[in-house]
């Protein structure tokens, strides 16, 4: 067994190249092979998300406080609030990220194929993101 304190994992910002506005990642975590899982909790002020991308073996979100805005490629963007356990399949583009006036934050967890659990797309422009149909 191990336990993660809290002040162990030094707080970063996530990098521009892959998420639009101010994002903040914690307590970012990795097991040991033969797992794959790896996660981190991740924090979008408003107006902040991802990229458009993909997790070869899906993602799971679990929403801690705010109001987040998810959207997967074709469909509606949703509102998910603290307590929404969203899943992504492998392979669904998608973006996630805070309401344009809320901040949110998440827990996020995949596991990797061959090492990899996020393969990144473009960003996500203003109209997508509030919605607007193309
Ligand atoms: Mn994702």
């Amino acid at each position: 067994m191990d336990i993660q304190r809290p002040g162990t994992v030094a707080s970063r910002p996530g990098p521009a190249e892959y998420f639009t506005g101010t994002v903040r990642f914690d307590a970012a975590f990795k097991r040991a092979a033969p797992a794959t899982l790896s996660g981190l909790t991740v924090t979008f002020e408003p107006g902040a998300r991802t990229n458009w991308h993909t997790h070869p073996l899906g993602q799971t979100l679990l929403i801690l406080s705010g109001l987040g805005w998810v959207q997967r490629e074709g469909g509606p963007v949703e509102v998910v609030r603290p307590g929404d356990i969203v899943w992504f399949e492998p392979g669904e583009r998608h973006w996630h990220g805070a309401s344009d006036t809320v901040a949110m934050s998440h827990l996020a967890v995949a596991e990797a194929l061959d090492g990899v659990s996020v393969d990144w797309a473009d960003p996500v422009d203003d109209s997508t993101y509030h919605g607007a149909k193309a």
